[in-house]
């Protein structure tokens, strides 16, 4: 069995990563670069029980014990470790109370008040996400895979049109599979064209990655900040094994364009979070900007995840739509998905709740003017 696996992003490697450590052959194609995209450019922040009181708990769950396992399995080339995670908030026009007797998070500025923990290490944890994103593809190759470079155009079905033998590329080549698995992030919308899939949104999100002079603890921050035009931001504040601080939490406003390459911060994006991130950690005024970057998480009409087999369809699966947590529920996805793909049944999680056809299907002639 040949299972065909469109999108080198974390979603597609973990399933390539899971399907090749079981047997399976597969074959990734991926347009740009292995964890270009949202995969390589979030916070990597993981959460056992954020998602608590959703239906995507029991996915949330089993990725979070699961990374633990595929950090040892992978030899964590990518920074997993166990976190302390506490919230913050500043405000540059106004007092936002006194910080009180508490030290947590002592390498915040002085000013940054409401300090409280979110998670400790049992609850949260953090990655490097592009270093992860690639430890997966390159275990995947490892375990045999194929990793092939093109733009996924089409697909190969029967006359009939609902077997899904294989993708077509721009270029004209032809990847035959025993089934696809659509797994492109915010472009998964293209494959409207193709199947009836609903909306995938994409919005998009600035980053900005500091090396500070100094190492900080192993702590991750979310924060609330009053700028001085009154806007709120939220950024989430990220210290990495590797020495980098993460941070991001500004949004923009840009269409998804249909090349992943032409991604770009918009003016003045990610200035605006390199100054709001200095005023909550001094220790950056001095710091390198190694990173200034932009993605977009792809996200759905009801901001669950689709994860399945398509309707009316033999072999044609997706999986996409993973918005803020794709990076946790990478692993519990890979492994529902896998188990679905190759005994029609899943284990571990119910991917039912993620069902693509719990929503209605995007008229393809809106399609053109999304995706521009
Ligand atoms: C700013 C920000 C911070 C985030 N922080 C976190 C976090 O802390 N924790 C967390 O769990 N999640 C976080 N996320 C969410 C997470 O990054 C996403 O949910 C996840 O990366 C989505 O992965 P994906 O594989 O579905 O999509 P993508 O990473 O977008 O991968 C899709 C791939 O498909 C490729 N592709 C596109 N078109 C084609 C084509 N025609 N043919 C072949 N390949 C194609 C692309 O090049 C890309 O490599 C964050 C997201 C953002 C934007």
């Amino acid at each position: 069995m040949n299972i065909v696996i469109c999108g080198a992003g974390v979603i597609g490697g973990a399933l390539a990563y899971e399907l090749s450590s079981r047997g399976t052959d597969v074959t990734v194609i991926e347009r740009w670069k292995v964890g270009g995209c949202a995969s390589g450019k979030s916070g990597g922040f993981l959460a056992r029980d954020w998602c608590d009181g959703t239906p995507v708990a029991p996915l949330a769950q089993r990725s979070f014990n699961l990374h633990e396992q595929w950090a040892e399995a992978l030899g964590n080339p990518y920074g997993y470790r166990k976190v302390d995670t506490y919230s913050g908030a500043k405000s540059v026009r106004r007092s936002l109370g006194s910080r009180g007797q508490n030290d947590l998070a002592a390498w915040l500025a002085d000013d940054v008040v409401h300090r409280q923990q979110l998670g400790t290490p049992s609850t949260t944890a953090q990655l490097d996400p592009e270093a992860f994103t690639k430890a997966l593809v390159d275990g995947a190759v490892k375990n045999g895979a194929q990793l092939k470079f093109g733009a996924v155009s089409g697909l190969l079905q029967t006359d009939a049109g609902t077997d899904v033998q294989g993708v077509t590329l721009e270029d004209g080549t032809r990847i035959e599979g025993d089934a696809v698995v659509l797994a492109l992030g915010p472009w998964s919308l293209l494959a409207a064209q193709w199947l009836p899939l609903p909306p995938i949104y994409g919005l998009k999100g600035h980053s900005v990655i500091f090396k500070p002079k100094v190492a900080l603890p192993p702590e991750t921050i979310f924060a609330e900040f009053e700028d001085t035009d009154g806007e709120h931001l939220a950024p989430e504040i990220v210290p990495r094994a590797n020495g980098t601080l993460y941070v991001c939490g500004l949004s923009g406003d840009d269409a998804l364009p249909v090349d992943p390459a032409r991604v770009l911060p918009e003016d003045g994006g990610c200035e605006r979070l390199r100054r709001v991130s200095m005023s909550l950690v001094p220790q950056l005024a001095d710091a390198d900007v190694i990173a200034e970057q932009a993605c977009f998480r792809p996200v759905t009409a009801d901001g669950m995840p689709i994860v399945g087999a398509i309707d009316g369809y033999d072999h044609a699966y997706v999986a996409t739509g993973h918005s803020v947590w794709g990076m946790l529920n990478a692993p519990g996805t890979a492994e529902a998905l896998a188990d679905l793909i190759l005994t029609g049944e899943t284990k571990q999680v119910d991917l039912s709740p993620f069902s693509p056809s719990r929503l209605a299907a995007l008229d393809p002639s809106q399609l053109e003017l999304r995706a521009s």
